[in-house]
């Protein structure tokens, strides 16, 4: 079968050109099912995670609909995108650039933890596409700085993170200020109930989608696991660190205080690394990313919840310093790598405490994970005690959602 190309979706040209520019060449999975039916006008329901060219899925159509629509009035958008993080709404605020450049649409970000002031003003004149985050943009609405009855496309994205992080109430007033007679767009990469009962209330009609379920991404990622104990972890990773071969590294901690206690350590060894997560400024945040994604830094330490949407290409290595104890989560991370088709590499330090976790993962991910052996700081738990500490002593530890160690669950 011919594969499909960009110029196959009927896509204005300026478009084109912008995908060339990005250097695509051929529509994800995600973009060839979507974009059609929403150039068409349809409502879409997508089950995709990040890193499966969603961005492009949702911005590239919605764009070329703009081509035929007026200028927004002011304090309005014709576009509008809510996603649960800040990150994720400047990245895709830097999406709609990028691939808008050529048609000269306008665009805009709003989210909180910075001043307010220069969102307020860029909303004055009116935008065509605005991202925002629920809490700030609730705020600028109340404010009477933003309205949303110019809004033609809505697009909820990552919607079961918004439910995760407790935005799902903003996210339904924010809902109810939109016009009815809209085109809407909900992304998630699961559908757990509420987001399918969310789902039957705001789309009509919708086009159903879905794209690579974890595990097959999961597939094309080389996968090790470093039995190791606790107090070692730093200097392993700082062992791993010295390969060559790991060009650009992004390391999980389960906390926010392992993050910054990873990233002295390391500098203490001359290894240049930076931490993002919730308690860092914006700014510091965003000068962190910047400097791992311009090279100036090797290595970026992260929690979760702050490394959700993290579009930064060419990650050689996801290191999982702790294993996260919901096991979909180190689906996530390790999608980090290996964007778009790219081949990945992800190692997972263990200590004795998480093998249940380990063990949680695999089942998940339908597979074994490979034990690395006789790396230098190779636990000395013996292979069996492994497997009896992994093994679910009563019913409950059969749970896919485990509670982490005490003190481990503040991100
Ligand atoms: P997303 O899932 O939107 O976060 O996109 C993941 C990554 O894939 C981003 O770095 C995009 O720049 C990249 N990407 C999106 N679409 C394509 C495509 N058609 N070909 C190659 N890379 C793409």
């Amino acid at each position: 079968m011919q594969k499909l190309t960009f110029s196959d979706l009927d896509l204005h040209p300026a478009l084109q050109s912008a995908v060339a520019a990005e250097g695509y060449t051929h529509p994800t999975p995600i973009q060839a099912q979507a974009i059609g039916p929403v150039l068409d006008g349809r409502d879409l329901l997508a089950v995709a995670q990040t890193g499966t060219g969603k961005t492009a899925a949702f911005a590239l159509p919605a764009l070329h609909r703009l081509t035929n629509a007026n200028p927004p009035s002011p304090g309005r958008a014709r576009v509008l995108v809510l996603t649960p993080t800040r990150e994720l709404a400047i990245q895709i605020d830097e999406s709609f650039h990028a691939y808008g450049k050529l048609l000269r649409s306008s665009h805009t970000v709003i989210y909180g933890g910075v001043g307010q002031r220069s969102q307020v003003r860029a909303m004055a004149r009116g935008v065509d596409v605005l991202s925002a985050t629920p809490g700030r943009l609730l705020d600028l609405i109340g404010q009477g700085h933003v309205h949303l009855d110019e809004v033609g496309i809505f697009i909820l994205d990552e919607a079961d993170r918004m439910l995760d992080m407790g935005f799902i109430h903003d996210v339904r007033r924010i809902i109810e200020r939109l016009p009815s007679d809209r085109q809407t767009l909900l992304f998630s990469a699961t559908m757990p109930g509420a987001i399918t009962e969310l789902s039957r209330k705001i789309l009509r009609k919708p086009v159903r989608v879905e794209v690579t379920p974890a595990a097959t991404t999961v597939e094309r990622i080389d996968q090790s696991v470093l039995l190791v104990e606790k107090a070692d972890k730093t200097r392993l990773l700082a062992h791993v660190l010295d390969a060559p071969e790991i060009e650009r590294a992004l390391v999980f901690t389960r906390t926010k205080h392992g993050a910054n206690k990873v990233v002295r350590k390391l500098e203490q060894g001359s290894v240049r690394a930076e931490a993002i997560h919730g308690n860092k400024s914006q700014s510091a945040r965003q000068r962190a990313l910047r400097n791992f994604k311009e090279g100036r830094i090797r290595v970026l330490v992260a929690t979760d919840i702050a490394a959700r949407g993290i579009d930064v290409d060419g990650i050689s290595h996801v290191i999982n310093y702790d294993l996260p104890n919901i096991p979909e989560s180190y689906v996530h991370r390790i999608g980090r790598t290996a964007r778009a088709g790219a081949h990945g590499v992800a190692i997972s330090f263990c200590g004795v405490d998480e093998r249940p976790y380990l063990r949680d993962i695999e089942r998940l991910i339908k597979q074994r994970v490979q034990v690395v052996q006789g790396h230098r700081y190779e636990s000395t738990v013996a292979p069996e005690e492994h497997k009896s500490a992994a093994r679910p002593k009563n019913p409950s530890r059969r749970r896919r959602r485990r509670r982490a160690p005490r003190g481990a669950r503040q991100r």
